[in-house]
């Protein structure tokens, strides 16, 4: 266990979107010293922090720089190069791990790592080309997702195959590159878990979400869900076991389906997550403060929610109307500050707050 960093220490960021954004202000609360990697010099995180380092990912001397100049790092995102996470624990401790990041940053090693955590995932298989797609369609059935290993998210790098579905089409659709097959869960809804999780185990993890996606991106989440006690009982010891097994420092979010009343993983983010901006005008301490605590070695603060929410993501053109948005009583508006606004790109959120046990 390392000392908890005094208020005015330097917390570094790798990566400097809408996710470090909302770290460095929550972090600049707490009285601390912001600093943010990006390539991009004008990111939407470098302009609330107290100071930008600017260069290309493969720069290790930047890197480096970056985090001697740092007393703890973390990340906003779990696709940083490996060579970047080298270069820059080589300086400072960067929470959380690498085991973190390693586990999740591939679909197949993630899938496996969750079934021996002893939590339930949909049947898959790994394909390395079609004569194996061919193979492990006949085990797992139609309909199924065929989707990449690596740099998938927001619903990319996925193919759907339905029962009239040509297999050859389904493997170039992915560019033919290493994936896993994934059996389509029946879901009723899904569901997430956002938790906190410190140096010497202690979990803070808020109250189940329920999200609804289109076109593979996250549009709505409404919590706490309407969900049982034992559902909520049972998140809680998906979070314990994810978050044990990856030996985490700091938040996380695990992806759920509803399946038949039973919550099955479909994956883990080792990082604050798009389904916990509610915890921001709904909780007693929101997911970003929560990070910065566990980051910093200070006691996690409540993850009580205080009211009830929905969130609504402002994606491309949806944020135009910001005047009328900015204008809606019992809401709040998050702004992340890009330049242009480009059709599915998260331009901001929407928070409408409700008292608890009492949403439409
Ligand atoms: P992912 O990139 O794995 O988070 O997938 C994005 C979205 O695609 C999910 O939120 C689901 O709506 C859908 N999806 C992904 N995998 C499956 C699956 N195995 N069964 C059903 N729907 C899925």
């Amino acid at each position: 266990m390392t000392q908890p960093l005094a208020p005015g220490s330097v917390i570094g960021i790798l990566g400097g979107g809408q996710l470090g954004r909302m770290l460095a202000t929550a972090g600049a609360e707490l009285g601390f010293d912001i600093h943010i990697f990006d390539p991009d010099r004008d990111c939407p995180a470098g302009r609330t922090a107290t100071r930008v380092w600017s260069a290309p990912w493969d720069d290790n001397g930047a890197v480096q720089g970056f985090a001697a100049r740092c007393d703890a790092l973390t990340f906003e995102w779990e696709n940083v190069p490996t060579s970047a996470l080298d270069a820059a624990e080589s300086r400072a401790a960067v929470r959380p791990g690498r085991k973190s990041l390693e586990l999740t940053q591939d679909r197949l090693v993630e899938k496996s790592f969750i079934r021996e955590a002893g939590c339930r995932t949909v049947e898959f298989a790994e394909i390395n080309a079609l004569p194996e797609l061919v193979a492990a369609i006949e085990r797992i059935g139609r309909p199924s997702i065929l989707k990449t290993r690596r740099f998938g998210y927001d619903g990319k790098g996925q193919a759907l195959i339905r029962e009239d579905t040509d297999l050859a089409s389904a493997w170039a659709e992915i560019g033919e590159k290493p994936a896993i097959l994934e059996a389509f869960a029946p879901f009723e809804r899904e569901l997430s878990i956002v938790a906190a999780r410190t140096q010497d185990a202690k979990i803070a993890a808020y109250p189940l979400a329920e999200n609804r996606h289109a076109g593979g991106i996250l549009r709505v989440t409404t919590a706490p869900a309407d969900v049982s006690a034992e559902l909520q009982a049972n998140a809680l010891q998906i979070a314990h076991a994810i978050g044990a097994g990856l030996d985490h420092v700091g938040v996380f979010a695990v992806e759920l389906f509803e399946v038949a009343g039973e919550l099955i993983v479909n994956e883990i983010a080792p990082r604050v997550h798009n389904s916990g901006h509610w915890t921001m005008d709904a909780c007693v301490c929101s997911q970003f403060e929560q990070h910065m605590r566990a980051v910093a070695g200070w006691p996690l603060g409540s993850a009580e929610p205080h009211s009830a929410c929905e969130m609504t993501n402002l994606i491309g053109a949806d944020v135009e109307p910001w005047q009328e948005l900015a204008a809606e009583k019992g809401a709040r508006l998050h702004l992340y500050g890009k330049r242009t606004i480009r059709a599915g790109r998260k331009m901001g959120h929407i928070n409408r707050i409700f008292p608890l046990g009492g949403q439409s």
